[in-house]
């Protein structure tokens, strides 16, 4: 008997996608997910703007250095927030860029363009590269990923200026409307908790506690304030992603970045043009999960979101998808971080054992989610 593997009707996802699940409609958990939180968009719109601009109207008030930090990656998005930022809104920007190790010469012309021709003072940040590369080796071996060093490092860059300078709102590019779907058993974040749990034991814990810096406290209680009460004012400090306010429209983003700030990119729908391994991360995945073919999530994400139809994004898919034969900066990226291939080979196997170092959230903490969703919430929607 034939086993097929279901598809949704509107995107590429089916249901050999970790946690992905069809409907009786034929509609994927992804496709749901996205409704109830975008679907009515039109109408938000408006709203959303003006949220954004009260915010930085607060920033203003406050008359610190800085009105806004930005976490500046070299890739479309940061820089169309940077460049929005300074030129839309006419904000005080200070811009800051954590060096992974794998940036490409390529992204650190674009950063380097950018901030001259938009005049905003910059930091780049980076750990000794002989650390980076130890912390990045053990990771993939542990773990089979490599993305969480580097995502930690981006938190502790953008927190560490953001104290240093007291800059009271971070404004990122991070487009959950847009971004590809993940899910634990195939990414993983730089969150604190996990780092900890990997390296517990190793000495390398102590030799990187840099990127244990997780703010100060002020920061922190203000953070949490921000996202639980849903109160979109910055009373001391905040987070956002810009693309939860504004549409974010790719063909209008790369034709302004490229005529105002002289942004090159290799190829129109490059997704990742700041990360030289970035085709490893897509290779990792697709050996581990061979249902998941690179760039299939990330083309059926816009079909989703209606940017593409299905049939579009599946010929881009023919089109652009990078195949599953070896990189050919597999050899140079093994050695970077000091493994043989056969290491490489065997952080394959497993594919989930990254998920004993997952922290499990606290019974507590639980509890106040569900009398937060009881209690609080109805309260807070009265006052907003
Ligand atoms: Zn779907």
């Amino acid at each position: 008997m034939a086993y097929t593997v279901r598809e949704c009707e509107r995107c590429l996802a089916h249901e050999g996608i970790p946690g992905v699940r069809i409907d009786e409609g034929g509609t994927c958990s992804i496709c749901k997910s996205f409704d109830r939180e975008w679907g009515n968009w039109p109408e938000r719109k408006e709203g959303r703007r003006r949220a954004l601009e009260q915010m930085f109207a607060d920033c203003r008030k406050k008359n610190r250095p800085y009105d806004v930090l930005v976490p500046l990656s070299g890739g479309k998005d940061s820089t169309y927030v940077l460049y929005l930022c300074r030129k839309e809104f006419d904000l005080r920007c200070l811009a800051v860029t954590w060096d992974q190790g794998f940036l490409t010469d390529h992204a650190r012309r674009n950063i380097e363009r950018t901030v001259e021709v938009l005049g905003v003072d910059h930091i780049f940040y980076g750990i000794s590269k002989p650390l980076l590369m130890q912390l990045y080796r053990s990771f993939f071996l542990k773990t089979g990923f490599f993305c969480p060093v580097c995502m930690r490092g981006i938190a502790v860059a953008t927190e560490m200026a953001a104290a240093a300078f007291k800059v009271p709102l971070v404004v990122t590019g991070t487009s959950r409307r847009t971004e590809e779907y993940v899910s634990p058993e195939f990414f993983m974040a730089g969150q604190i908790g996990f780092f900890r749990n990997v390296l517990a034991g190793d000495p390398l814990l102590q030799a990187a506690r840099q990127l244990l810096y997780t703010g100060d406290w002020k920061r922190k209680v203000a953070y949490h304030l921000f996202w639980w009460t849903g109160i979109e004012r910055v009373f001391h400090s905040a987070a956002i992603n810009m693309p939860d306010y504004l549409d974010w429209d790719y063909d209008r983003i790369f034709a302004t970045i490229q005529n105002e700030l002289g942004w090159m990119s290799h190829r129109p729908d490059e997704e990742h043009s700041d990360c030289s391994v970035d085709n490893i991360v897509d290779y990792v995945r697709q050996c581990k999960f061979p249902a998941l073919q690179p760039e299939l999530l990330r083309y059926s994400k816009l079909a989703t979101a209606g940017l593409l139809r299905k049939e579009d994004a599946r010929d881009k898919l023919r089109a652009n998808g990078r195949g599953d034969a070896a990189p050919a900066n597999l050899d140079g990226f093994c050695r970077s971080l000091g493994i043989t291939e056969a290491e490489f080979r065997e952080a394959m196997k497993n594919p989930l054992r990254h998920m004993r170092y997952r922290p499990q959230p606290s019974r507590a903490w639980n509890m106040l989610r569900v009398l937060k969703r009881a209690l609080l919430n109805p309260v807070l929607r009265r006052l907003r």
